[in-house]
Formats: structure tokens, sequence, C-alpha cells
């Protein structure tokens, strides 16, 4: 199928718009838990496609905004010791910590460098033996696999002078955070990429323990039309299961070698969440084999507190509890060139994409 005529065609979405219309009669509220999926529901408005039965809530699938502003204490405080780097991927670069961004730390003379990929930082290593180098992990299942490539290239060439500050998160603990909660949800629009490595058993107990469906799903608009109308079958049907949608891209096994790199690197960890506090073993650390290539194990960090701007509602918007609109300090005092939250930070989060796509009112 063609991408742009055929997953983007007027008749079919609107043929699927129908179908979900006739069946939507109850009111219905559906997660989203990837950050691509917040951006090409608004992005393609989603939304005004729907009856009004149907609510869209995004919850917390940004990689970005879910990452603490202590992880940024952190990492800028390394920055500043001497011989040492930090590198981050660039979208990173402008989340605030308690006091600046990355961004502003290297303005002021903080050794951080952006990289395209986890094995460039352990290149830059591998050139500056004197140095030592520090790569900011963050991300989902869809990037762990990455930095536990990045680990055992390190172990492998013998580089003593890198290691991984892990924020990496594992996404199912935070979908049940969501549920015990008490937040009201009729069915979880599951993240495509992360799918593509992890496959769909882990969602199996989200079925199996509250009754709450799950499709993973593709990103363009038939594929979201079509996520939604399974779940509204789901609902209707009183059959809760899990479904892949996006079969073009994930199998229900996902991709057995990346997660074998993961298992070999990585033990879980209890982890910060925006909005949900933190969550047992839902992180991802360099485990007892690869511990010298864990920072926290080669540095001395300072405890930092996580503080939230006055103002900012990015945990409660995590939550599927507020809307970007909700917020007063949305599109005044925040804006995608001086973001206040982290929500405002990332192209896939949902004060960013509000604002870019629904309008800044
Ligand atoms: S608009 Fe800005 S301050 Fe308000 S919730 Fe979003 S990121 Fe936080």
């Amino acid at each position: 199928m063609n991408w742009l005529e055929g997953y983007r065609s007027r008749e079919l979405c609107e043929a699927l718009m129908s179908e979900i219309r006739q069946l939507a009669a109850q009111p219905l509220r559906f997660m989203e838990v990837c950050g691509g999926h917040t951006m090409a529901i608004r992005k393609f408005g989603i939304p005004s496609l729907l009856p009004e039965t149907i609510s869209l809530l995004s919850g917390p699938g940004c990689p970005v905004c879910v990452t603490g502003r202590a992880f940024i204490d952190q990492a800028i405080y390394l920055s500043g010791l001497e011989e040492t780097v930090v590198c981050t991927f660039g979208d990173l670069i402008r989340v605030r910590g308690t006091d600046a961004s990355l961004e502003k730390a290297r303005a002021e003379g903080k050794q951080i460098r952006i990289v395209f990929s986890s094995l460039d930082a352990v290149e830059l290593a591998k050139k500056n033996p004197e140095k030592k180098i520090v790569f900011l992990g963050v991300g989902f299942e869809t990037t762990a696999p990455g930095t536990a490539a990045a680990i055992l290239k390190a172990n492998r060439e013998g580089v003593k002078n890198f290691s991984v500050l892990s924020a990496h998160k594992l996404m199912p603990p935070a979908m049940e955070g969501i549920i015990s909660e008490g937040i009201p949800i009729d069915g979880y629009i599951c993240p495509g990429h992360v799918s593509t490595i992890t496959g769909t058993k882990m969602y199996h107990p989200i079925v199996e323990n509250f009754g709450i469906g799950c499709v993973v799903s593709g990103f363009e608009p038939l594929d979201l039309l079509q996520s939604i109308l399974m779940l509204v079958k789901q609902v209707v049907k009183r059959k809760p299961k899990v479904e892949i949608q996006y079969s073009r891209a994930v199998k229900p096994e996902g991709n057995p070698e990346a997660q074998k790199i993961m298992r070999e690197v990585f033990e879980p960890a209890d982890e910060w969440w925006r909005g949900l506090g933190v969550l047992s073993y839902s992180g991802l650390k360099p485990n007892r084999k690869y511990r010298e290539f864990d920072t926290r194990e080669v540095f001395e960090l300072p405890d930092f507190r996580e503080i939230e701007p006055n103002g900012c509602l990015c945990g409660e918007i995590l939550k599927g509890l507020k809307t970007p609109h909700q917020c007063v300090l949305f599109g005044k005092a925040c804006t995608p060139s001086n973001p206040v939250g982290a929500c405002m930070v990332s192209s896939e989060g949902a004060c960013q994409t509000w604002y870019t796509y629904e309008g800044k009112n």
C-alpha cells in the first residue's frame, strides 16, 4: 500500500469513522502511551473525526516528558567535573533541571555533547582516553537496546572510560500505575515502536489483571482510526484482549535479538516518572556483570530533589487528568521557544503538540 495515498485514504477513513460512530454509544476513554501517537493524533486532527462519546487521553509515553529534573541536575553536575564529558541525544538538551537546562549549562562552558547514537559516545571515549565519557540513557524499550549495544561494545573493546547514566524506563509498570491510581480508562492505544522490540506478551497482564484492552497501533490516520475501532469493538463485546493493528511492523514475539542484548546488560530498577513518582522495577540499570559501566557506580552523585516548576501541570497531563489548555502558563509563559515544563520541550510532548496543532489559546 502506498503510504500517503493508502494509509491516509479519505474514503477508508470515512468508513472507519462511520463504524466507530455507530458502535460508540457510551462514553469511552482511550489513552495513548506513546509520544509518536500523541503527535500523530493532534497532527491529523483525529479527535475531531471521532464522536463526542470518545475521549483520547495522552499518557506517560514521551520519554523526555517523564524524565525527572533530578536526572538533568545529575547530568549537569557530572558535566562540571574535571575531564568528564556528558553525551546526550538532542531531544533532552532543552529540558530544565532545577536551575538550568543542559543547553544552558553547555553555553556556560560545561562539557556536554550531542550525539546521534550511543555508539558515538563509545567512539568518543576511545579517542579521548584521558576523559570520562558519560552517556545519558533515556527512553523506553525502543532505545534501551541501543544503550545495551554501546555497553557491550565498550566491554568488548576494553573501553574503561565510558559509562551510562540510565533513566531508561519500561512501559508496562507505567500503564499499570495509571490504572492503579484509579484513572478511568477503557483501553490503551499501545506504542508501535516499543512493541517492535518487546512484542505483545507484556500487555497480557493488563488485560488479565485489569480487564483493559490493548491495541498496538501504527502512526497514520488509518492506523489510529482502525485501532480506536478495535478498542471500541472490544468494549462493546466486553472482550478485552491484546491485538496488533500495526502488523506491518510489530510481531507478537517482537525482536528477540534486541530483547537478548537488553537481558544481557540490564536489570530492572526502581525509576521515577513525572506524575507517577517512583514505580518499582519500572526502569533499567546495568546489571552486576556490567556494573563498571553504570555511572552511578563510577561516580559519587549528590542527591537532587524532584521539584516541578510553579504552575506546571505536566504530571497531571501525563496521567490524562488535565489537558494543556488547563495550564495557565500554556502559550503565555510557556511556549516551545521558551518551555517551562518538559511536555513543552519535546516535539512529542502533549503541550508542544497541542500548541503546534491545536493553537495556543
Ligand atoms: S504548558 Fe508548560 S508549564 Fe504548562 S503543563 Fe505544559 S509544559 Fe508545564
